[in-house]
C-alpha cells in the first residue's frame, strides 16, 4: 500500500524473490516476513523498498533458507540508504572529474537528491572501498554458512551508469546473504570484460546454485561463457512486465467484480452498531468485517502482486472460516 504523506509521498515497492520454487523439493515458496524495508533515494526518486522473504512450504523439506528478491538487492548497499546510481555517481565525480565534497553535494541538490557534504564523504569512501577491496578474505565465513545452509552460492550481476557516457559499475553479489562480493568499473559491457569479473569469483571455488540478472545480452553470454551448466534467472520485474500485460487485465476485473459483491458489508456493518446487546455474536461478526475491511484495502503491485488473485485468495478463506464457524454454531443447537 502507499504511503499517504502529502508533503512527501514515498512510492512503496514491493520486491519478492527471483527463484519461486524450493531448489531441493521444487514445491512452491511462500510469503513468510520481510527481510529488509528501507526507504532509498536514487536518481530516479525516493522509494520505500520492501524485500519480502519467501521460504518452501513443503513440511517434509528440510530446506528453512528465506529467499530474498535480488533484484532489490541491487538497489542499493547494507546499512546505507542511497542508491547504487547516487553511490555510483558520487564515485564518479569524485574520482574522474576531481569534484570537491561541496560541490559533488550540491550537484546531487540540484537532483533533488537530501544529502549533507559529510554524507557524500561517507559515500566516496565507501566506493573507494568497494572498489578495491579483496572482497573474499572478509566475506569467506559468510559464504561458508550459505553453502553450508543451501548447497551453494546464489549470485547476481547489476550494471548501474548513472550518466550516459559514464563508465559502468558493475557489482557482484550473493543474493542469499546479501553480500557485494566484488565491484569494478567498466569502460565498454561488452561479454568478454564480463567474463573477466566473473571468472575470479567462479575460482573461488564455492559451489553455485544460480545466477541472477536482468536480460542484458552480455550479462547472458558471459555467464554461458564461465559457467555454462549453472542455471540462469532473470529478474523478475524485467521479464514480467511486458508477457504479463492480459493477465493483469483480467486480473482487475476480478477485482472489481469481488469488490462489488463485497459492498453489502456496510448493512451488516449497521446491524452490529445498532445491536443493544454485545453478544458474543457480535464481537465475532464484527471481526468478520474488520477481515473483509482489511480485504477491500488490499493493494497489490502488478505484475508480481496480483490485487484480484490477492483479494480472491483473501475472500475465500474468510468465507470458509465463517462457514466452519457457522457449522459449529448448528452443531451447539443439536
Ligand atoms: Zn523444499
Amino acid at each position: 500500500m502507499r504511503t499517504k504523506n502529502r508533503l512527501n509521498p514515498v512510492e512503496s515497492i514491493y520486491y519478492t524473490p527471483e527463484i519461486t520454487h524450493c531448489p531441493k523439493c521444487e514445491g512452491k515458496l511462500t510469503y513468510c516476513h520481510p527481510v529488509w524495508r528501507k526507504t532509498i533515494s536514487t536518481l530516479k526518486g525516493e522509494f520505500k523498498v520492501i524485500n519480502l522473504g519467501y521460504r518452501c512450504e513443503n513440511n517434509s523439506c528440510d530446506n528453512h533458507i528465506v529467499y530474498r528478491s535480488a533484484e532489490a538487492e541491487q538497489l542499493s548497499m547494507k546499512h546505507i540508504t542511497y542508491g547504487m546510481d547516487v553511490i555510483a555517481h558520487i564515485g564518479h565525480l569524485r574520482f574522474k572529474e576531481h569534484k570537491t565534497r561541496l560541490e559533488i553535494t550540491d550537484i546531487l541538490t540540484e537532483k533533488q537528491i537530501k544529502i549533507s557534504e559529510r554524507q557524500v564523504q561517507k559515500l566516496y569512501e565507501r566506493y573507494a572501498l568497494l572498489l578495491r577491496s579483496s572482497v573474499e578474505e572478509n566475506t569467506k565465513e559468510i559464504l561458508e554458512k550459505v553453502v553450508e545452509e543451501s548447497d551453494g552460492l546464489i549470485l547476481s550481476i547489476d550494471g548501474v551508469q548513472p550518466e550516459k557516457g559514464n563508465e559502468t559499475l558493475y557489482v557482484i553479489r550473493e543474493v542469499l546473504s546479501g553480500t557485494v562480493l566484488a565491484a569494478h568499473n567498466l569502460k565498454s559491457s561488452a561479454s568478454q570484460e564480463l567474463v573477466g569479473i566473473i571468472q575470479p569469483i567462479i575460482n573461488w571455488g564455492y559451489p553455485i546454485q544460480g545466477f541472477i540478472s536482468d536480460g542484458q545480452q552480455s550479462i547472458r553470454l558471459a555467464i554461458e561463457k564461465v559457467a555454462p551448466n549453472i542455471p540462469y534467472q532473470y529478474c523478475q520485474f524485467h521479464y514480467f512486465k511486458d508477457i504479463a500485460k492480459p493477465l493483469v487485465e483480467k486480473d482487475r476485473k476480478l477485482k472489481t467484480n469481488i469488490k462489488k459483491k463485497l459492498r453489502g458489508i456496510r448493512d451488516i456493518e449497521r446491524k452490529i452498531e445498532e445491536s443493544p446487546s454485545e453478544s458474543l455474536e457480535d464481537e465475532i461478526a464484527s471481526d468478520y468485517v474488520a477481515a473483509i475491511r482489511s480485504v477491500l484495502l488490499e493493494d497489490g503491485k502488478p505484475p508480481f502482486e496480483l490485487p484480484g488473485t490477492r483479494v480472491y485468495e483473501r475472500t475465500k478463506s474468510i468465507k470458509d472460516s465463517i462457514e466452519k464457524c457457522l457449522d459449529k454454531k448448528g452443531d451447539s443447537f443439536t
